[in-house]
């Protein structure tokens, strides 16, 4: 977890006082320090790049404004992407489409062909795609995702690479799959895999990458020379205070002696999210109630679970500080929690915190991965503001939604209104 800064009891962001930003831009808001992302994109990147050539593709599920892409585009990043959505919001992002790999789940054809169309590299996640491919383009060049039976995360929800997954090739059919493309038309560049997301340890990645290598080199027997290897994203992030980071420089050498020794292939791309957004971004909520209910007592604010849905989710721990009380003496312990109407509606249970009022700016740590990307309008609520944070400055990136946002796309039939 990242410690700030502070002034007079004020947390800095980004060399701005919280207190200013909310006061500025109105909460919740996120608010994302474009001095951390660029860093830690320069870390997760030179970690790997100085063992081997490395190409990191940001995975923008974790975080899919086009500032953070615009920023992450001009240091060299390429792109993972999930959906159609995803591939072009890159695209306006001014990455262009041989900087984006494309890898769905369950596509639908008419995803395919739109992905297809806009030239990305696919990356395949099953024979019936590869098959349902092939009838609408053919010839173009191809990663092959494979389930390398080990899996990774930070809950049982966000594992991805285990036995029986519902993620990718599964490893019995990989080499057979492969063939079959070349068969087909098209070009086989790569093997992919990716475990999960936010799992701390290093060995599932140390196996799985070890099923990889297998794969590349029963590919090489059977005529199949690869460019690259990937090997997905998933590093995790503490978000506990004194938890410790993890070992990327080590994981890094690990990994790549694994695919240089093991292998001929020289090229290696990696799918990082989470390790870029998350400790660059925060989410500034207001205190707008104080509650003791016996048993609990509450500290209620403006955010709640469609601004950040993680906690209600996935169970997920946030740090959360009073940013203008910095380093005061803790009165009791609060649960945070917001204006949702179900009794998930936590950010943070059973927190020691100092003296919460009305009008007090509660930070939210560590919500630049999975945090406005998962946000929703339930229970009518607009979708919140974003800001960039550079040098004690803060730019809005994205506004917040209008309630008559909500009304947008919808339809009453004429034969209601008579
Ligand atoms: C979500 C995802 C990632 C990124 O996961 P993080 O835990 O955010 O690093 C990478 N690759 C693929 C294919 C993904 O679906």
């Amino acid at each position: 977890m990242r410690e700030f800064d502070s002034k007079d009891g004020v947390m800095l962001f980004g060399g701005m006082p919280v207190t200013e930003i909310a006061g500025e831009f109105g909460t919740p808001v996120y608010a994302i320090d474009e001095a951390r992302l660029r860093e830690n994109y320069r870390r997760v990147h030179g970690a790997f790049s100085r063992h081997m050539d490395t190409q990191v593709h940001y995975a923008c599920k974790a975080n899919t404004s086009l500032a953070v892409l615009k920023i992450l585009e001009s240091e060299g990043s390429c792109i993972d992407a999930v959906s159609v959505g995803e591939v072009m919001t890159c695209l306006k992002a001014g990455f262009t489409p041989d900087r984006v790999i494309f890898t769905g789940n369950n596509v639908s054809n008419e995803e395919l062909r739109a992905v297809a169309g806009l030239g990305v590299m696919i990356n395949i996640d099953s024979k019936s795609e590869l098959e349902r491919l092939a009838m609408i383009k053919t010839g173009i060049p191809l990663s092959f995702r494979v389930t390398p039976g080990v899996g990774s995360g930070h809950g049982e929800k966000v594992k991805t690479g285990g036995e029986g997954a519902k993620f990718g090739i599964p490893l019995k059919e990989a080499v057979g799959t492969c063939l079959r493309a070349k068969e087909l038309g098209f070009d086989p560049k790569g093997v992919h895999m990716h475990i999960g997301s936010g799992g701390q340890s290093v060995e599932p990645f140390v196996d799985a990458v070890g099923v990889i290598v297998d794969v590349a080199n029963r590919l090489k027997d059977n005529g199949i020379a690869l460019d690259f290897i990937d090997i997905g994203g998933g590093i995790g992030v503490p978000y506990r205070p004194n938890e410790p980071e993890m070992d990327v420089e080590g994981l890094a050498a690990d990994l790549t002696e694994m695919i240089i020794e093991g292998t001929d292939v020289r090229k290696l791309k990696i799918e990082p999210g989470r390790y870029i957004v998350c400790d660059a971004c925060v989410l500034l909520t207001r205190c707008v109630d104080v509650k003791d209910a016996g048993v609990r007592k509450y500290v209620g604010v403006d955010a709640g679970f469609n601004t950040l849905v993680r906690p209600a989710m996935y169970d997920s721990y946030h740090h959360v500080e009073i940013g203008n009380k910095l380093g005061r003496a803790c009165t009791a312990k609060y649960d945070v929690v917001g204006p949702i109407c179900e009794s998930g509606d936590h950010l943070a249970r059973c927190r020691a915190l100092p003296d919460p009022e009305e009008g007090d700016i509660v930070v939210i740590y560590d919500a630049g991965a999975y945090g406005f990307s998962m946000s929703s309008n339930y229970n009518s609520r607009p979708l919140c503001r974003e800001v960039l944070v550079f040098d004690g400055r803060a730019e809005l990136i994205r506004e917040s939604e209008r309630i008559e946002d909500l009304w947008r796309h919808q339809r009453i039939p004429e034969r209601l209104l008579r």
